[in-house]
């Protein structure tokens, strides 16, 4: 069982939506003014009483992000292994119900791909897989990794959740970074958006940042799926994950993704939406309660939206991303996981990163080390 369940046991998901609801203007402008914030003040900040302080917690956000990172933005591209996967995610394109042709990536495949985003500058990569163990498991990811490790500076994977040991073997093997969303912490509703296969044992997944940090896991990315339930509330059980995390692990690197749902083969409407302003509310609320957490934004984000962020608290976005194994040596149609909304070339990305006077960091880890 995860420590970190322990934790949750001691919130129920209904008191922690009264407590959001319950913030006034007052608690949000006492959180904005605490020089040190506690997950309480993240309550008030993610509240809809702290909507109309937008402006003074984007300015106060822009100034953490500076002070700690920098004008830079960290940029990083996606290798999807292999969309083959075992799980019934309602909301996922690849779930095992969905009939397209799958695709598991040789090491030759592999290779190919990664020469293609070298190619383009790019020294952070994060490797993808749906799960299926029979297929994609320790084994073939260590071989993936030592594969990869030889051109890229930093490694990070998402695929599913793993063992101790077996994370063990990745970081030996040159694993830098174990991203693993929980999708909602709700758990009485994650069953209906995970109805079977090994996804649907919550407290196991909940359970991989433990296993990861006891294996030695240098950086973890945590995050929920936002639109399954409602995003201020999974959000806050996010923040107390983070704050456990550190406490526990206090010798990692943490970073938040903040992924909202987008179309995709199945049909599968969000719940509780959360929009652009919203998704800046929670990107400021992230930043103002941890200057070091890296706040990562996607290409399933507009153009637009990530220019805007980029100024505010986000440290961390991909580029040029294809969601399909095999994508960037031969894209084809039908394969992808998610929609993208930003298409934007690896070179375009960094022309619009200049262009706002920041600088793309393509690699980050010597900046870690030096930090460290
Ligand atoms: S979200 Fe992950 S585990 Fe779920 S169906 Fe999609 S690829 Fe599989």
């Amino acid at each position: 069982m995860s420590a970190f369940y322990d934790v949750l046991q001691k919130y129920s998901w209904e008191e922690v939506r009264q407590r959001v609801a319950d913030q006034s203007r007052g608690d949000a402008v006492a959180a904005l003014e605490r020089e040190h914030r506690t997950v309480d003040d993240f309550i008030a900040l993610v509240s809809p009483a702290a909507a109309p302080l937008l402006e003074e917690m984007a300015r106060q956000a822009r100034r953490l992000t500076l002070e700690r990172f920098g004008r830079t933005i960290q940029l990083y591209i996606p290798l999807y292994l292999s969309n083959h996967c075992t799980n019934f995610c309602v909301y996922c394109g690849f779930n095992h119900d969905n009939k397209f042709q799958r695709k598991m990536l040789t090491l030759e495949e592999v290779e190919a791909e990664c020469a293609v985003v070298a190619g383009w500058g790019f020294r952070h990569i994060l490797l993808v897989s749906g799960e299926a163990p029979a297929m994609t498991n320790a084994a073939y990811y260590e071989r993936v990794i030592r594969l990869v490790r030889e051109r890229f500076a930093q490694v990070s994977i998402e695929v599913q959740p793993l063992e101790r040991e077996e994370y063990e073997r990745l970081v030996a093997a040159g694993l830098d970074c174990v991203c693993v969303y929980q999708e909602t912490y709700n758990e009485r509703r994650y069953p209906l958006y995970h109805p079977r296969g090994r996804k649907a044992n919550f407290q196991y997944r909940l359970a991989t940042t433990d296993r990861a940090g006891q294996a030695g896991v240098h950086k973890m990315g945590i995050g929920a799926l936002l639109g399954l339930e409602e995003w201020r509330v999974d959000s806050v059980f996010t923040a107390l994950h983070l704050k456990y995390l550190e406490k526990t692990y206090w010798r990692g690197r943490y970073s938040i993704s903040l992924p909202r749902l987008r179309p995709h083969a199945g049909a599968f409407s969000p719940n509780d939406p959360i929009s652009d302003r919203e998704l800046v509310q929670l990107i400021c609320a992230y930043r103002l309660l941890d200057q070091e957490v890296e706040i990562s934004v996607s290409t399933r984000e507009s153009r637009e939206f990530r220019d805007h962020v980029m100024l505010l608290g986000a440290t961390s976005m991909s580029a040029g991303s294809s969601t399909e194994p095999g994508g960037y040596v031969s894209p084809r149609a039908g394969l992808e996981q998610f929609a993208i909304a930003d298409d934007r070339s690896p070179r375009e990305m960094v022309e619009a990163i200049r262009a706002r006077g920041y600088e793309a960091v393509w690699k980050d880890w010597d900046r870690w080390m030096a930090n460290s």
